[in-house]
């Protein structure tokens, strides 16, 4: 299998890298991997649709190309979630679940296209101050490896909505099927340039996006550590940014809390994509009383799961991404093991069938220090540590000391507590009895360092919109002061 990039248009090749499965280490395929060049090519071409298309004026067309992109993935759905498993390691069903909320997703934004509404007001009298939100302009969308048509869709769709040109960088590790996924789109009747597509092996294309002064906005998808060094960089062209980085999401159970029935929903909150998931379940806090209880039910929840190649029906938890992550994330964990109170279950590197891929089976360990690092740090991978809480403040204390605050939830019965706690957490979002449950319409983002700005929902249109303030002084017609009509 081989892809190339789109740019203003037209086909665009370059050296060929290459794609692995990582359930085996076979080479799935070829994608052209481009450089400054072809990044300086794609940026002209959609500051060129942005600047001399009407794109940015009609909203009708933009949601008619939204629709028919939504159609045509719709009619192949089973063969892209066959590659997405292929090429990121993941469940089929998952897979196929990113792909139907994708299409979903495409089709909530084709909708709001035509209802981005402004408003007008008279603050002095006769004074007309008309407030329209425009689009922001030209944006480069980088996009993770994890959950590619989400998290692309949850950006790109939006920005579309709202008018804007795209030069879009795929990750590497995923770029036959985001390639594969937006070859649907980039086929539509839209003018050249209106949707650039530049795949690369390294951060090339990344920085030259953030760098240029020629794109408006940068939504990126990422690690904290390189949305920071995207901030540094974006300074210097004062570019609008939308960041969504990463958690280290708490769990908070309390003592009428059913362990049985919690423990398996937790341990596959904390395992969805091999853990690579940044709303991943990774800290469970949870009552004293129910401490033994939830040791033995989780141990047992995360020591049972079944890994295996995405595509095999019986799946439950696929490889990491490739071997340079699964290394890394077992390193950490090691440490992890070192320094724990206990070590309630040790994962490690599967033999047998699974050793030629970059499998990671589940650790869990118990600590009381919520100041370890591995407490602290987002550890990108099938770990998660438990600790136990006396009373709902020292809960509430323990699950905000973080930097990060992107997800939580907390379980329990009383809806009274739920509500109040899920209000004290400094989380963009925070569940009750429930894990990763997202939703195209309702927002997502971070407090603290996970992020900047909302994707999903209404307001991820904020992130793709200026506000414009038009002001007519019309003055007042009174009545003729000589009829007095
Ligand atoms: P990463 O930070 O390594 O990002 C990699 C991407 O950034 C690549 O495309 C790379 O080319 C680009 N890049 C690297 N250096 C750059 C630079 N200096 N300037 C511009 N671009 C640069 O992240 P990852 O490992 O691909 O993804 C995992 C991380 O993503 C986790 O931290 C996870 O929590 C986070 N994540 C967050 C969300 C969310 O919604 N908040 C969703 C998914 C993943």
């Amino acid at each position: 299998m081989k892809v190339h990039n789109w740019i203003n248009g037209e086909r665009a090749g370059g050296p060929l890298a290459p794609s692995f499965d990582p359930s085996n280490g076979e080479l799935i395929g070829e994608f052209a991997a481009g450089g400054a060049i072809e990044a300086a090519a794609a940026v002209a071409a959609a500051r060129h649709a942005f600047d001399r298309t009407t794109w940015p004026q009609d909203a009708r067309y933009r949601q008619r190309i939204l629709l028919d992109w939504a159609n045509a993935l719709e009619r192949d759905v089973e063969g892209l979630a066959r590659l997405l498993t292929r090429e990121n390691g993941k469940p089929l069903a998952q897979a196929r679940g990113e792909m139907l909320a994708a299409i979903s997703e495409i089709r909530y934004y084709a909708g709001l296209a035509r209802h981005i509404p402004g408003h007008v007001l008279e603050p002095e009298p006769g004074v007309f101050s008309t407030i329209l939100r425009e689009p922001a302009g030209t944006v480069g969308i980088i996009v993770p490896w994890n959950a590619p048509a989400v998290l692309l869709v949850r950006s790109a769709a939006p920005a579309l909505a709202a008018g804007c040109t795209l030069v879009i960088k795929p990750a590497a590790q995923t770029a036959l099927f985001l390639c594969t996924l937006l070859d649907s789109l980039v086929r539509l009747a839209i003018p050249p340039g209106v949707v650039n597509v530049v795949a690369e092996s390294g951060h090339e294309v990344a920085e030259y996006l953030v760098r240029s002064t020629d794109i408006d906005v940068i939504s990126f998808t990422g690690s904290t550590a390189t949305g920071k060094k995207i901030m540094a960089t974006a300074a210097e062209s004062v570019k609008k940014l939308s960041l969504e980085l990463g958690g280290k999401s708490c769990c908070v159970v309390f003592e009428d809390a059913d362990v049985q029935a919690v423990a398996p929903r937790l341990a596959q909150a904390a395992t969805i994509i091999s853990g690579q998931q940044c709303t991943a379940a990774r800290r469970v806090l949870v009552h004293a009383s129910l401490a033994p209880a939830m040791r033995d039910s989780l141990r047992t929840a995360l020591g049972t799961l079944r890994l295996g190649p995405g595509l095999a029906p019986d799946t439950q938890m696929g490889p990491l991404i490739d071997e340079t992550a699964r290394n890394a994330v077992a390193r950490m964990v090691e440490e992890a093991c070192d320094q724990a109170d206990s070590v309630l279950l040790r994962g490690g590197v599967p033999d047998g069938a699974l050793r030629h891929g970059s499998f990671l089976s589940p650790t869990l360990v118990e600590h009381r220090d919520p100041n370890a690092f591995f407490c602290q740090e987002e550890i990108f991978g099938p770990f998660v540590t438990l600790e136990t809480f006396e009373t709902e403040a020292e809960a509430v204390a323990k699950a905000n000391n973080a930097i990060f605050g992107l997800s939580a939830s907390v379980w329990t019965h009383d809806g009274a507590r739920a509500m109040r706690v899920a209000r004290a957490l400094r989380n963009g979002t925070v569940w009750i009895n429930d894990h990763n449950k997202l939703f195209a319409e309702a927002e997502t983002g971070g407090y603290r360092q996970s992020g900047l700005g909302r994707l999903h929902g209404y307001e991820a249109l904020a992130d793709f919109t200026e506000l414009k303030h038009i002001c007519l002084t019309a003055g007042v017609s009174l009545p003729d002061q000589t009829t007095g009509k």
